[in-house]
């Protein structure tokens, strides 16, 4: 792994192929195991979490569905200012085990929207799977189930993860070059 240019910033190598695989499959395997009676729906939120969530569910061997969302934010013309949409949810999802996947949670400012949307729609319960989390930086209450790794505080690309749109395709994770 050889440090990378994406635009104006440089990255440097961070968390290799072969540790994400591990970490990958231990997640599938807890997944497996806690939730081989509940037959969950995993929402994968897109763009990000899309190399997580081919890695991960290529393990998952519990009997389960899956679908995609994307959430999309806009300024509102009420006072409470961006309102935030689920779009592209297409399966009725009450009474469901719904498991969220997301490619990192910093603040948790966009799972708390998400978990919000989704308990409006009388799910049964919600389960969150993150590769990434960056604990210094989550404030939120909402448990975060299953996480890959945590990280410091620092702006990673790859694995999923873009620079400015860029970068999502490389099958390691680099950081930021301080
Ligand atoms: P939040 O602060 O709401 O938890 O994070 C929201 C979003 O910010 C994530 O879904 C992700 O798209 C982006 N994000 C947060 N930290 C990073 C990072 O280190 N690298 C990249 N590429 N995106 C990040």
């Amino acid at each position: 792994m050889q440090q990378v240019t994406l635009k104006d910033k440089t990255f440097v190598p961070y968390i290799t192929a072969d540790k994400i695989s591990v970490s990958v499959n231990n997640l599938a395997q807890k997944i497996n195991t806690d939730l081989v009676n509940d037959m969950p729906l995993f929402l994968v939120v897109l763009n990000g979490s899309f190399m997580f969530a081919a890695d991960l569910l290529k393990e998952v061997t519990i009997p389960c569905e899956i679908s995609f969302i994307k959430l999309a934010s806009y300024h509102g013309t009420s006072s409470s200012g961006t309102v935030t949409e689920m779009i592209g949810l297409t399966d009725e999802i009450k009474g469901r085990t719904v498991v969220v996947v997301e490619d990192i949670v910093d603040t948790g400012v966009t799972l708390e929207k998400l978990v919000s949307l989704l308990n409006k729609k009388e799910v049964k319960q919600i389960k969150v799977a993150s590769f990434l989390l960056k604990p210094d930086a989550y404030k939120k209450d909402i448990p975060v189930d299953y996480v890959g790794m945590e990280i410091p505080n620092d702006f990673v690309v790859g694995y999923g993860l873009d620079y400015d749109g860029l970068g999502r395709n490389m099958k390691e994770i680099y950081v930021l070059h301080k």
